[in-house]
């Protein structure tokens, strides 16, 4: 089942107005220079949580959560995602995701079953691969992005500043894209720490 390298049991600020708890999965196939999650990008690596404890953690939630988020890493990396979505819908909670769009396809897959999507849009999409290092990044998350657009499912774009955004109008022109879509950017500060 699902490879998870970390979880937080209850959160505020993961998805927008709910009470959630938070699943990292592990595995990335990017390598943003300002990553928080270095610790989760392995994709060999087995997690630090079985899913079944997850499942006896979340059933013991029912009635003081509202939501479950899958985040990461790149939850999308892993092709049990839907299933996992739909346990966790069986279970009563409302489904969020965390995602970059690195796999438009598997995000196709799992669409059906979100309540809710956060994507991150790293930087205009010409751009992409000297932020994630991999050549065709942008392809991907532009295609997940039209993706998002078309579904039903309630969703955010948002975006890290970090210095390379910063130069050259990145931002204004990530704005101007994302106000052409119908949509507002959120803007979260980078850490580098
Ligand atoms: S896509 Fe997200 S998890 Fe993957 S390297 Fe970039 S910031 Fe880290």
């Amino acid at each position: 089942m699902l490879n998870i390298g970390g979880l937080t049991p209850f959160t505020t600020i993961d998805y927008p107005g709910k009470l959630a708890a938070v699943i990292f999965c592990q595995g990335c196939s990017w390598r943003c220079s300002y990553c928080h999650n270095q610790h989760l990008l392995t994709t060999g690596q087995r997690g630090e949580i079985a899913w079944e404890e997850v499942l006896v953690l979340l059933e013991q939630r029912q009635g003081l959560l509202d939501a479950v988020v899958f985040s990461g890493g790149e939850p999308t990396l892993q092709p049990s995602l839907p299933d996992a979505l739909v346990a966790v819908r069986q279970l009563g909670f409302l489904t969020g995701l965390h995602t970059g769009g690195s796999f438009p396809d598997r995000l196709a897959a799992c669409l059906p079953h979100l309540d809710w999507v956060g994507m991150d849009l790293k930087a205009p999409f010409d751009c992409y691969d000297k932020i994630t290092g991999l050549t065709g990044s942008g392809t991907a998350a532009e295609q997940s992005a039209m993706l998002l657009l078309e579904s039903a499912v309630v969703h955010q774009f948002r975006t890290t500043v970090d210095p390379f955004l910063l130069q050259e109008g990145r931002i204004e022109k990530l704005k101007q894209m994302v106000a052409g879509w119908g949509e507002q950017l959120v803007l979260q500060e980078c850490r580098p720490d």
